[in-house]
């Protein structure tokens, strides 16, 4: 029986855990669950999925909670609020596995709990390692406990690599790393429209259906630098053997360059439960609920180089990526920072790569060796880009 923590429920990586899960009721018990304020979806999953522990990290959400579960005479499920709360779920001992799907920076210390408690981490808040560097990967060592990748091009990978091959490991015979990315929903806009796409357009994905911030991500393809930093953490591989594919179908999820020549890849539909469920079972194989991929439907696989030109967050992210350091914190933080400001419509989609650079120039590079040198970098990053954006709306 696995035991779960799931961090951020109700988000959409939460959510697609959580229709995997029931679809499983003798393999799976969710012991704690965990959102930030969304109380009316959180009430519903605590209804149907009875958790011992319910963590709503705002302090009146957690409040209108507990009224409702009272209201309900729900009384055996402990209601927790605020961040430390998180931490204590994610390290509890009666859970063997926790997903960690919070967006953000915000996933970071109770993904680091659930390494040091030597649980298996299903890893999809890709922020909180590219944030951390090695220091994650060295809590799963230290700690015993086992990473499993959710997001879906690094569970691709993790599926193409040699039988027995264990996350954080050198491959053998491993030549690259083809890193596939659809290219977003700008892929073909004629460049100089960038400049006035809104958040709706942005977030509105062609392939994936995922939270905000990530579809920004996408849009920008900063998410696919935050993949190729992840994929040189998790793969122990150089940034500059991993090659960006765009494959704009979204079938491939990402492939394998062996030195024989021989590439492999994984295949199927884009759905995040594919992933979800490979993590979940892992070594075993369930029934995740996604449709068989029908091939014959897809008819032609297309590959492109990706466009620098059109999308400067690449190049901030490989340069984050080949340095090390403190770059990578200081990229995501000041992205984190920009995305916000484009949803909330302060800045224009195009200035998030001049928030992002800004941080870089300002930040002093430096070698992290703790938590609290990545947290105060993660901090000035934030600082630099809130003041550069003050200009930018003047
Ligand atoms: P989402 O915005 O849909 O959900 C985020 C979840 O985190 C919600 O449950 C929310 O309540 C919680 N949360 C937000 N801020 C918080 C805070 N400050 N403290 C605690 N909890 C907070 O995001 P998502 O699309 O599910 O993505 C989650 C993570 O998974 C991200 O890191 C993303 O990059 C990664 N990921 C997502 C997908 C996808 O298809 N959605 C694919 C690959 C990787
Ligand atoms: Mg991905």
């Amino acid at each position: 029986m696995k035991t779960l923590c799931v961090l951020g429920s109700t988000g959409s990586i939460g959510v697609s855990t959580l229709d995997v899960i029931s679809r499983h009721p003798n393999d799976y018990r969710v012991i704690a669950l965990t959102a930030n304020k969304n109380v009316d979806a959180f009430y519903q999953q605590c209804l149907q999925h009875h958790p011992k522990y319910a963590v709503m990290v705002d302090a009146d959400a957690a409040t209108d909670l507990q009224s409702r579960l009272s209201l309900s005479s729900i009384d055996d499920i402990q209601v927790l609020s605020g961040p430390e709360a998180l931490v204590k779920v994610a390290s509890l001992p009666q859970v063997n596995t926790v997903m960690a799907a919070i967006v953000g920076a915000a996933g970071l210390l109770p993904t680091l709990a659930a390494a040091k408690g030597g649980h298996t981490v299903l890893l999809a808040n890709k922020e909180a390692l590219v944030m951390s560097g090695t220091l994650l990967m060295q809590a799963i060592t230290d700690n015993n406990a086992v990473l499993l990748p959710i997001d879906s091009e690094h569970n691709a990978i993790f599926q193409s690599m040699p039988a027995g091959y264990k996350i954080g490991q050198q491959a053998h015979g491993v030549r690259r790393i083809l890193l596939t990315a659809s290219g977003g929903p700008f892929r073909t806009l004629p460049i100089d429209q960038l400049e006035s796409v809104t958040p709706e357009q942005a977030i509105a994905h062609p392939n994936w259906d995922m939270g905000r911030k990530i579809s920004v991500d996408s849009a920008t393809m900063m998410n696919k630098g935050l993949e190729l930093i992840e994929a040189s953490l998790l793969f122990s591989i150089p940034a500059k053997s991993i090659q960006i594919v765009i494959h704009p179908q979204s079938v491939i999820h990402s492939m394998v360059d062996y030195d024989d020549g021989s590439v492999l890849a994984q295949l199927g539909n884009p759905d995040m439960r594919t992933p979800i469920a490979h993590s979940l079972a892992w070594p075993k194989r369930i029934d995740s609920g996604v449709e068989p991929l029908d091939i014959f439907q897809v008819k032609t696989l297309d590959f492109e180089q990706p466009d620098e030109v059109r999308f400067p967050c690449l190049r901030l992210a490989v340069d984050a990526a080949e340095q090390g350091g403190t770059r990578p914190t200081v990229l995501n933080a000041g992205n984190e920072v920009a995305v916000e400001a484009f949803l909330d419509s302060k800045i224009l989609f195009t200035d998030i790569p001049r928030v992002i650079e800004q941080c870089l120039v300002e930040v002093e590079q430096s070698i992290p060796n703790n938590l609290e040198a990545i947290l105060n970098v993660d901090h000035q990053a934030r600082e630099a880009a809130k003041e550069f954006i003050k200009h930018l709306m003047h």
